[in-house]
């Protein structure tokens, strides 16, 4: 069986998380989309990881990882997130990589990064990963794909075309030193030599797999509203972070895909810029982003304060709309658990008119959140195994977000570690 296990909201759901939680029982685990401009925070028997470009099934040893076409592929990351694993005690994965994907390299990180200072205060959020950078050379084809590191003059002549264009940019926009192709050539070629082997056309592969019928899991990165198409624009990410991607991104067909996990906190917290209608602010905030996830809301991979506040009902059914979640997995439940009373967001004031729908951004901009207010239960809720054991309260909480995003929440986090996480009956 194929399942996608995807963000509902703005990214940092704990998608890592449930992967690595159901990895136990899966063949394969696919990262589709992205690149190392995320952290997935994984733990485990072995520690505590943020995971930003390998596929969260490397902790599992009978389970192959795959990185697809549709990644991002930051060689100098994933080398030195292989080499942090094995210097943690991690068995190494069983780790492939498809031919057909594409690299990120140094000059995109430098881009992004001339580019997000340039912009000063109509930046993006970018993390400076070089993801924007990245995406652009494979719209305009000038991309370098694994495939072609092979070959020191093929890889020569494409690094040569591809920077005609960002070294007129380096020296007339940006007025910094130009890359060189024949340097970037060494470079490269050497680090495609350390990955030689595990390099594979991962889609006859995988579509094997899928007919054989293994249990096949796509690792999503970021969340529905960060979908270039169908998210806050242009606050949005650079490539699709949707389960109707990740057969593209992994090389599968899409009625492939029967389940899709859409990953949602039992509140919402948000990095980077944008715009995030149930915010909340001062001492409020500081306390739940202090309780937030395993060590407080702060981004795993930049570090920055996440923007925190109440649950989304509006945002998160229509990120599982887009999504097509058959199924929902509400992580952080147990950080709600101080909470006198718990605000729900379940429509929108846009200009003095209720709205169900998500709207554009410009609007989302305008929009105040009416909220709904329930009991909290004042209860720590770690360590309990079943749905009938958790306080009353929080059931209804449940309940009442099933209700309001209209997929049911099947799966319940409450707490950080693997085995913190209660299954519901279908
Ligand atoms: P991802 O990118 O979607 O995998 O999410 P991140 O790893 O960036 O952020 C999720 C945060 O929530 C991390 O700090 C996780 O350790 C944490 N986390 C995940 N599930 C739970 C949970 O049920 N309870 C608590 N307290 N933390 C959780």
């Amino acid at each position: 069986m194929v399942r996608a296990i995807v963000g509902a909201n703005f990214g940092d759901e704990g998608k890592g998380k449930i992967t690595d939680m159901m990895a136990d029982q899966a063949d394969i685990v696919v990262r589709f989309q992205g690149g190392a401009n995320a952290g997935h925070t994984i733990i485990n028997k072995y520690g505590k990881f943020a995971l930003h470009l390998l596929p969260s099934g490397s902790f599992h040893q009978r389970v192959d990882n795959i990185i697809g076409p549709g990644v991002a592929l930051d060689l100098t990351e994933l080398i030195a997130e292989t080499e942090m694993l094995e210097n943690s005690g991690v068995p190494s994965p069983n780790l492939f990589i498809s031919s057909r994907a594409q690299l990120l390299m140094e000059c995109h990180i430098m881009l992004d990064t001339l580019e997000e200072a340039r912009l000063k205060d109509r930046k993006f959020g970018s993390t400076k990963s070089g993801i924007a950078p990245f995406y652009s050379d494979k719209a305009t084809k000038t991309g370098i794909m694994v495939c072609h590191l092979f070959d020191k003059d093929v890889l020569n002549d494409r690094l040569k075309s591809n920077f005609e264009r960002k070294n007129v940019l380096m020296k007339y926009l940006y007025n910094a030193e130009p890359f060189d192709a024949d340097e970037y050539t060494e470079k490269y070629y050497a680090l495609g030599q350390k990955i030689k082997d595990m390099v594979i056309d991962t889609t006859p592969y995988l579509n094997q797999a899928f007919k054989n019928g293994k249990e096949i899991l796509l690792e999503g990165q970021l969340g529905a509203l960060r979908d270039p198409d169908h998210g806050i624009f242009p606050y949005t990410t650079s490539s699709s972070p949707l389960a109707g991607y990740a057969s593209v991104g992994a090389g599968l067909p899409p009625y492939a895909i029967e389940e899709i996990i859409a990953v949602s906190k039992a509140y919402t917290s948000s990095v980077g810029t944008g715009v995030f209608p149930s915010q909340i602010f001062g001492d409020e905030a500081e306390e739940l982003r202090r309780r937030g996830g395993d060590s407080g809301e702060y981004g795993a991979k930049t570090g920055r304060p996440r923007d925190v506040g109440w649950f989304d009902a509006v945002a998160t059914r229509y990120g599982c709309t887009v999504q097509g979640a058959t199924k929902v997995a509400l992580t952080n439940l147990d950080v709600m658990s101080y909470l006198d009373e718990i605000p729900v967001c379940v429509q929108y004031d846009l200009d003095g008119k209720k709205i169900d729908d998500f709207p554009v951004t410009p609007e989302l901009q305008r929009v105040k959140p009416i909220y709904h207010t329930l009991p909290g239960w004042k209860t720590d809720i770690r360590g309990i195994k079943r749905f009938e054991d958790l306080p009353e309260n929080c059931r209804k909480y449940i309940d009442f977000i099933e209700q309001q995003i209209k997929v049911p929440v099947r799966i319940l986090s409450n707490g950080p570690k693997r085995d913190e996480v209660i299954l519901r009956e279908d």
